[in-house]
């Protein structure tokens, strides 16, 4: 193997200064675009990074360069001792952020603000009771709304993930982007991805010309500005003229952004990803317990990362089941 300056940058030098960590494979809620029907195999307990494992390798990947942490899951905040976790990887003077489904988010506000989290990433596909049920199969429409209020009323910057599907909620691109006229919040479409068992094909995409067909239908094509793109940026940004909040799509599969790729995702057993769309793991929670430097394993993780949708080069290629249904589902590797 070639050696790598520094164990985050890829043959591409593509240097990956953002870990998403997984803290739990389990979830208040079963979106259907997430967790299979049937569930899903849930690691043994001991087999799990502990809040001590979480620390000591976040800090390792902060060590070689390491500036932005998410927590993800599953939902990150079912875990018992999200609170200690949060308050150790505060020590680590990173940008500290998550993506919630937002049902506990009312317990944490103070946690929050007491360990510099302020960046959150909440999970809502319909604006519709009635739909929030059937997508996530569970009733919990009015928490998780009146907790994204919440967290915007106490100044947290918050941007709303959509998973847009064909048919569900692609009739109520206007109605979000709605939100952002008095709110300051980031709408963020986003293109559903395929996984293990969810039932993904081709026509459930909702393009990024239908979302800016139906923008500018509504809005009118001279309200609409287009945004500059952030540095690694998944998103393509955009607003309507006057309105406080910003809208943003993100074409995974259809254009992804591999080219300035930062991310890499640990998940809650310890493996990394060195890639969403890969089927690829590597076990560093093994040699961590085994007090073996686990750094070596982070560099040919990340020396194996392919250029694009780790290995899907095409867009047809996608389209072959077999390409993803050795992929984990969504709920256990952390988005
Ligand atoms: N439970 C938290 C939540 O829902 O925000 C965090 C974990 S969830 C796996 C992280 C993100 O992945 C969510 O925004 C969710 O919408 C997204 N996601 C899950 N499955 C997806 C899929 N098949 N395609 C696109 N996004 C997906
Ligand atoms: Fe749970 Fe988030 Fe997956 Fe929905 S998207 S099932 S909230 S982990």
């Amino acid at each position: 193997m070639q050696k790598q300056d520094n164990i985050l940058t890829d043959t591409l030098g593509r240097k990956h200064n953002y870990l998403r960590i997984s803290l739990t494979e389990k979830c208040n809620l079963r979106c259907t675009y997430c967790m299979p029907s049937e569930g899903v195999q849930l690691t043994p307990r001991q087999h799990l990074m502990n809040a001590d494992e979480v620390y000591k390798i976040a800090k390792v990947f902060v060590a070689n360069g390491v500036d932005k942490i998410r927590l993800t899951g599953g939902e990150p905040l079912v875990r018992k001792d999200f609170k200690e976790i949060l308050k150790r990887l505060e020590t680590l003077k990173t940008t500290l952020s998550i993506t919630t489904n937002g049902i506990l988010v009312d317990r944490f506000i103070d946690d929050f603000k007491t360990y510099g989290l302020k960046n959150i990433n909440l999970s809502l596909d319909t604006l519709s009771k009635e739909k929030f049920h059937h997508i996530t199969r569970r009733n919990q429409f009015d928490k998780a709304y009146n907790n994204m209020h919440l967290l915007i009323e106490n100044g947290f910057k918050v941007k709303l993930n959509i998973v847009l599907i064909k048919g569900f909620n692609d009739n109520e691109i206007v109605n979000f982007i709605k939100l952002t006229k008095d709110l300051p919040v980031v709408i963020r479409f986003i293109e559903f991805m395929p996984f293990d068992g969810n039932n993904w094909n081709k026509s459930k995409l909702v393009t990024q010309n239908e979302i800016l067909e139906q923008t500018t239908n509504y809005f009118g094509a001279n309200e609409l500005i287009k945004l500059e793109n952030e540095k690694n940026f998944t998103s393509r940004d955009y607003k309507i003229s006057g309105h406080r909040g910003e809208f943003g799509i993100i074409s995974s599969v259809s254009n992804p952004f591999c080219d300035g790729c930062n991310r890499i995702r640990l998940t809650a057993n310890g493996k990394v990803k060195n890639c969403l769309f890969s089927n690829n793991e590597t076990d560093i929670l093994t040699a961590f317990r085994n007090q073996e430097s686990i750094e070596e394993l982070i560099a040919k993780a990340i020396y194996k990362k392919l250029p694009v949708r780790g290995g899907m080069n095409s867009f047809e290629q996608l389209n072959d089941p077999k390409q993803h249904s050795n992929n984990r589902s969504m709920i256990t590797i952390g988005g």
